[in-house]
C-alpha cells in the first residue's frame, strides 16, 4: 500500500519541520498538538520555511502554495489520524509522555497506520508495548534542520516487521531524505554514537586546558578535511542541547566531569545568551565564524 497521508504529532521544533518537508514533497500532512498555541507557532514557522525554500532552494510560488494546500492543523487526535498511512511522533523526550501518548494513539489510529518515533535518546522497544502494534512500530529519526542535515535514521525494535521497515525506508527517500537503515537498536543511532564521544573528547581537551578550542577545531578540520570542528558543531547543535545532554549524562552515570561541563556551559554561555548559531554567538560569532576564513586553517 502506498503512503499518501502523513500525520505529524507534536508541532514543536522538529514536528513543524517534518510536516513542512513531507508536505513539500507531495504528501497530505496533518499536524497535531495538544496545545493550540504550538499549532499557531508552527503555522508562523511554515511561512518562514516557505520564504527560505523560495530564497535558498529555488522553490516556486506554486510549489509553496501547493505545500500549504497539503497541510492541515488540528488539536483533535482522532481527526488527525483517521486516514493516516504513517504517523511521525515528535512529542517531548520524556518516557512517560511517550508511553501515555501511544496508549491514546493506539485507541484511535486506523489499523493500516505505521507508527514512527523521532526520539533522539530512547530506543523504540522502551514503549513498543504501548503502541498495541509493535510489528508496525519503529524509529524514524530526523536531524535539525530536517532539509539541510537530510539524513533519516530508520531503526526497528525486535518486533518490527521487515516489510514495514522497508516501507519506511522508501517513505524517507520519497520525502527528500537520505535513509540510514540500522540493523539493530542502538542508543544514539549512527550519528550521535559517532558525535557524542568526539564532542566529549573535545570538551575535555579544552576544559582541562590542554589546547584552546580554535586549535582543536583546526586540528580536526585539517586532518579530516571537514567543514566544522567539534566546537563549530557545538554551536550548530546549540548550547541549550549541549547543556541538557551533559546534565542527562551526569544524572545517568554520576559522571562528575559531565556535571562540571554542564555548569561551565550554563555560566559561560546560557546565562550570557550565547546559545550558538541561533543567537549569533556561541564559541564563535555568526554569521561569519572565524573557522570559515581561509586564514583559520593556516
Ligand atoms: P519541542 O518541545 O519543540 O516540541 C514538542 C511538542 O509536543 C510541543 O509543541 C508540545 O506542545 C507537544 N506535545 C506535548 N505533549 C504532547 C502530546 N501528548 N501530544 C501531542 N503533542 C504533545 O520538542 P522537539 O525538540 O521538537 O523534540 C520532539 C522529539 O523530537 C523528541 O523526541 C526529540 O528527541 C526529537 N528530536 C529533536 C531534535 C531537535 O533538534 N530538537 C532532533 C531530532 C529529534
Amino acid at each position: 500500500m502506498e503512503i499518501k497521508n502523513v500525520t505529524v504529532i507534536g508541532a514543536g521544533v522538529l514536528g513543524s519541520q517534518i510536516a513542512w518537508q513531507s508536505a513539500f514533497h507531495g504528501f497530505n500532512v496533518t499536524i497535531y498538538d495538544i496545545d493550540s498555541k504550538a499549532l499557531d507557532a508552527a503555522m508562523e514557522k511554515h511561512k518562514g520555511y516557505a520564504a527560505w525554500f523560495k530564497a535558498r532552494r529555488g522553490a516556486t510560488g506554486e510549489e509553496v502554495q501547493n505545500t500549504f494546500g497539503r497541510l492541515t492543523y488540528t488539536i483533535d487526535l482522532a481527526e488527525a489520524v483517521k486516514d493516516a498511512d504513517i504517523i511521525s511522533e515528535s512529542v517531548p523526550e520524556v518516557l512517560e509522555i511517550k508511553k501515555d501518548f501511544y496508549k491514546k494513539l493506539s485507541a484511535v489510529a486506523p489499523e493500516k497506520a505505521i507508527f514512527t518515533t523521532n526520539s533522539s535518546t530512547m530506543v523504540p522497544s522502551q514503549y513498543a508495548a504501548e503502541t498495541g502494534r509493535p510489528e508496525k512500530f519503529l524509529a524514524l529519526h530526523f536531524a535539525n534542520p530536517v532539509w539541510e542535515a537530510n539524513i533519516a535514521e530508520i531503526m526497528g525494535q525486535p518486533k518490527t516487521d521487515k516489510h514495514i521497515f522497508d516501507r519506511v525506508v522508501e517513505f524517507a527517500r520519497a520525502m527528500g531524505m537520505v535513509p540510514i537503515p540500522l540493523y539493530k537498536e542502538q542508543s544514539g543511532y549512527v550519528i550521535n554514537t559517532l558525535l557524542s564521544p568526539l564532542l566529549a573528547a573535545a570538551g575535555n581537551l579544552f576544559f582541562n586546558g590542554v589546547a584552546d578550542f580554535k586549535t582543536i577545531d583546526k586540528t580536526w578540520m585539517i586532518s579530516t578535511v571537514a567543514k566544522f570542528g567539534p566546537f563549530g558543531i557545538m554551536d550548530l547543535v546549540g548550547m541549550q542541547t549541549m547543556y541538557h545532554v551533559m546534565l542527562l549524562k551526569a544524572k545517568q552515570t554520576g559522571d562528575l566531569n559531565a556535571q562540571k561541563r554542564a555548569e561551565a556551559i550554563k555560566v559561560n554561555f546560557l546565562d550570557k545568551g550565547k546559545l550558538g548559531i541561533s543567537t549569533g554567538e556561541g564559541f564563535y560569532k555568526y554569521p561569519n565564524p572565524e573557522y570559515q576564513s581561509p586564514e583559520f586553517l593556516k
